[in-house]
């Protein structure tokens, strides 16, 4: 469209429609203005005309979008129940509702009510931690990458620690062992080979300039074959033996057996303690189910020179998430309930047949939103626990294929996943054989799910 440029109205007469006085009223006067001469600046550009109504609606258009959360909630249905790049474990009501009592008030964080005094922040969680895993003490901090940090810089600075070759691992997101290690200020002293290491390995790798030994928990992946690792309690006694320290990084620290769900075994805290550990490091929002966090337990006289490290008040966690995590360990004290208050070991120990159930429930409406496009179907398939935990166990579960009609390209499945990534609420699944497949372990909200499937726009068709 060419113009008369001279047509595009002026800011002010803009400013006195209803439209844009909708707008000074919803985001406030500067940023009205601003998207305002925004839109006019985009029509000169363009070249193109539009009236006082016709600027103000291109302006709440770009205000919309500019005022839009940057993250906001997405139906997880890859399949991965913790997945860490959709924000790991969902928080149990009780925690969402501890976390905003203490968010907007002053709190006794570090406050003793009973005498008025300084108080310790970890105390509001300590007492139930020491209880859940048989603990002396307890610390917590950032998340396990900090606990691991810290439990390094405080008890090896300047001074070696031998690991497996076999445990030398990367968690995603830049979390490697060695440098790691590196960065707390020890010397890494790799032992064994990667498939197979000896207790005569660590004997032999024991020096005077070593602090501690470690093991890390091979979380993201399994090393099977021609294998052989040094059972914990012979790695605990030969450090004990030293005089050292033996530390036991688990990630994933799931505080209850979860083979009371049916679920495969994952090592827990107490038993890394039974086995010897002198210190045990996990996350609190991988099996755990709680925020982000990282905790360490163990021995009273190290935890305390853990706390005594000038990085503890570095890596310390806030009010709400200690208030989140005091409310998500309360839960632990009835294991009966917790897998329907815990919404992680609720997904994970969600019946196959109640999945296939939610899946028959949405085809009919899936069908009918990709009709001309794709193709439904129910199909068996298998989730993931996810950031870390369990890698080689899948937890049987249902999902809809969706495959583009007449054809199975990348192209084309590609597309699918947009479209469902452009919902109001994204919807991410994962791609296998050519089809979209949404593993619908993790959705509980059905209806919000098919409410929205009206809006499902394929660009140029499947
Ligand atoms: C996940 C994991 C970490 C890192 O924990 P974050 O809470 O993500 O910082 C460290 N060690 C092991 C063995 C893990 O599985």
């Amino acid at each position: 469209m060419t113009a008369d440029l001279s047509r595009l109205p002026a800011v002010d007469r803009v400013l006195k429609g209803a439209t844009a006085q909708a707008l000074v009223e919803r985001y406030g006067r500067t940023l009205a203005v601003e998207a305002v001469r925004t839109a006019l600046a985009d029509l000169r550009t363009a070249k193109a005309v539009a009236d006082e109504d016709g600027v103000a609606t291109l302006a709440a258009d770009k205000l919309a979008a500019r005022m839009a959360p940057s993250q906001r909630p997405m139906f997880n249905l890859t399949g991965t129940v913790l997945h860490t790049n959709l924000g790991r474990a969902l928080l149990a009501e009780a925690a969402i509702a501890a976390m905003a009592e203490v968010l907007g008030r002053p709190s006794n964080l570090e406050f003793d009510v009973a005498d008025g005094r300084r108080g310790e922040r970890d105390d509001h969680v300590r007492t139930w931690l020491r209880q859940l895993t048989g603990a002396e003490d307890a610390t917590v901090v950032n998340n396990n990458a900090a606990a691991v940090v810290l439990l390094l810089n405080s008890l090896a600075l300047g001074k070696a620690v031998p690991v497996s070759r076999g445990e030398l691992i990367e968690i995603g997101g830049a979390f490697r062992v060695p440098d790691i290690m590196a960065r707390a200020g020890c010397r890494l002293v790799e032992v064994g080979t990667t498939n197979r290491t000896h207790l005569r390995d660590f004997e032999a790798a024991i020096g005077p300039e070593t602090a501690m030994l470690m093991k890390v928990h091979p979380s993201n992946y399994a090393v099977v074959g021609f294998t052989h690792s040094v059972p914990e309690a012979e790695l605990a006694a030969l450090a004990h033996k030293h005089g050292l320290p033996f530390a036991n990084d688990l990630g994933s620290g799931q505080l209850v057996d979860l083979e009371r769900w049916g679920l495969p075994h994952e090592p827990t805290p107490r038993e890394a303690l039974q086995a010897g550990a002198d210190l045990v490091t996990f996350s609190g929002d991988k099996l755990l189910g709680g925020p982000q966090c990282g905790i360490v337990v163990g021995r009273k006289d190290l935890i305390q020179k853990l706390n005594k490290n000038p990085l503890k008040r570095a890596l310390r966690l806030d009010k709400g998430r200690l208030a989140a995590l005091e409310a998500t360990l309360r839960l632990y004290a009835d294991p009966d309930r917790l897998a329907e208050r815990l919404p992680t070991l609720r997904l994970l120990t969600r019946p196959a047949a109640e999945i296939d159930a939610v899946a028959h429930r949405l085809l009919p409406a899936m069908t009918r939103a990709l009709t001309g496009q794709a193709e439904v179907a129910v199909e068996a398939c298998r989730s993931q626990i996810g950031s870390g935990a369990l890698p080689v166990d899948l937890l049987p579960s249902h999902c809809l294929s969706i495959k583009a009609t007449g054809t199975r390209s990348g192209a084309a499945v590609e597309r699918l996943a947009a479209a469902f990534r452009a919902l109001p609420m994204p919807v991410v699944g994962r791609i296998e054989d050519g089809c979209l497949k949404l593993d619908l372990r993790c959705l509980e909200d059905e209806a919000a799910f098919i409410a929205q499937l009206a809006h499902l726009k394929m660009p140029g068709g499947a």
